[in-house]
């Protein structure tokens, strides 16, 4: 179905054609047709599926169309969002796409001067879309009047969870009218979240939509929680336990790579390092060894590994995880290539884990968790060849102690 032959106000698909949008995508053939029946609607979905306009094309078409219409009856629907970044992009979609209409949009946030905003909203408002905090401040001074909201909108809830707001959307949901639609998108779910989502909607069209999974399903990834000194004794350990296969270790700068290569050389580990500060020859000569299986180990940054083709390989260690939450995908697509299998493990230190929900955010679900008991993550790091020189020694000292008395004791020949 094409949105030329959905029941919306000519206004708005003028706006829709403009910007190309020709069919709805899977949230919007969902979403649009409840919202515009006046139910409330609990979805799951992530950003890149089209779910502003899902909501905001009902919106604006049901805001438009109303018979009785005056601006300084004061806000008719309310978006809560997490961020100040997210409330801009989607008021830019309301206004975009509410151009051809009577319906404007304002947005507020905090970490700026309030007049502004207050001045703004005195001139009357339909759509405010804004952050909690803000939010809540502006409803206390009386700036803003909520009792003839008709339509909440709670957008990333999950995000809204993690930054701690549950309190001010508490407080502000208190000014609203009981009597109205909600509107609950978020991209993940899990206890909290569906507490929250159920105390505030009334029997919802639920709505999930599954990202595809970028990750392909021969790969068997995971990630384990581990500090960032302690990794070395954790790819040592992978490595050794893997030994005969080729492994593909990812770290964060040329630096890392070469001090992740002498840790490795330490504990008499091969590997090779694979970064922008080589030259072209060494990094072919490389990959060559890598290809040929005469190295086992690669350790290569991102940027050296794009472009450069790198052949399958069993196992993928993110030693350090990826900036950019694409680049998981990319890493870990380096495995279970074609019909194989393959295997990837993430060292996730304390402070890379606002990195790792990034990625489980672009990924759409949480991934996997090796628990590493206390005891095995000590073992790990007692059993490193890296600590053995001085149990070496300490062997070869007893060792020759025992020779040197054995030879004494040795009755001489006659
Ligand atoms: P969102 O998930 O709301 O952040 O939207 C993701 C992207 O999809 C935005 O760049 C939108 O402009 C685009 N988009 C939303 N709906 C459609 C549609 N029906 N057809 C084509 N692009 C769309």
């Amino acid at each position: 179905m094409k949105f030329e032959d959905y029941h919306i106000n000519p206004a708005i698909k003028k706006s829709l054609e403009k910007l190309g949008f020709k069919k709805p995508t899977d949230i919007q053939f969902k979403a649009i047709p409840p919202i515009l029946k006046g139910e409330d609607v609990l979805a799951i979905a992530q950003t890149g599926t089209g779910k502003t306009a899902a909501f905001a094309i009902p919106v604006l078409h049901m805001l438009h169309e109303r018979k009785q219409y005056a601006r300084q009856d004061g806000i008719k629907c309310l978006v809560m969002v997490p961020t100040r970044e997210l409330a801009i992009q989607i008021t830019e979609v309301f206004q975009t796409l509410g151009k051809h209409t009577r319906v404007n949009t304002l947005t507020v946030y905090g970490g700026v001067e309030q007049a502004p905003q207050i001045s703004k909203l005195e001139d009357g408002v339909d759509i405010l879309v804004a952050t909690p905090g803000r939010m809540f401040d502006l409803v206390s001074q009386g700036h803003i009047r909520l009792e003839r909201v008709e339509v909440l909108i709670l957008d990333e809830a999950d995000h809204m969870l993690d930054l701690g707001f549950i309190k001010d959307i508490r407080d502000v949901l208190r000014h609203l009218p009981r009597k109205r639609q909600t509107l609950f998108f978020s991209a993940t779910i899990n206890e909290y979240i569906k507490d929250l989502a159920y105390s505030l909607v009334t029997k919802p069209i639920r709505i999930q939509i599954s990202p595809k999974d970028p990750v392909s399903k021969n790969v068997d990834h995971s990630v384990a929680y581990i500090g960032m000194d302690d990794k070395r004794f954790f790819l040592e350990r992978v490595i050794k336990e893997n030994e005969g296969s080729k492994i593909l270790v990812f770290v964060r700068t040329k630096v890392r790579a070469e001090r992740v290569h002498a840790a490795m050389e330490r504990v008499e580990i091969k590997a090779d390092t694979l970064h922008g500060d080589k030259d072209q020859k060494d990094r072919l000569t490389a990959l060559n060894r890598f290809k040929k299986g005469e190295v086992k180990v690669l350790i290569a940054t991102d940027v050296s590994s794009r472009g450069i083709d790198i052949p399958s390989v069993e196992y993928v260690v993110n030693y350090d995880l990826p900036d950019v939450p694409e680049n998981y995908v990319h890493r870990v697509g380096r495995t279970g290539r074609g019909t194989q299998k393959g295997k990837s493990v993430s060292f996730c230190s304390p402070e890379e884990k606002p990195i790792l929900d990034e990625i489980e955010k672009y990924l759409g679900k949480p991934i996997k968790v090796l628990d590493i008991e206390k005891q095995d993550y000590t073992a790990t790091i007692d059993f490193s060849a890296e600590v053995k020189p001085d149990l070496k020694s300490l062997m070869k000292e007893i060792h020759d102690f025992e020779e040197a008395t054995k030879k004494k004791k040795k009755p001489k020949k006659k």
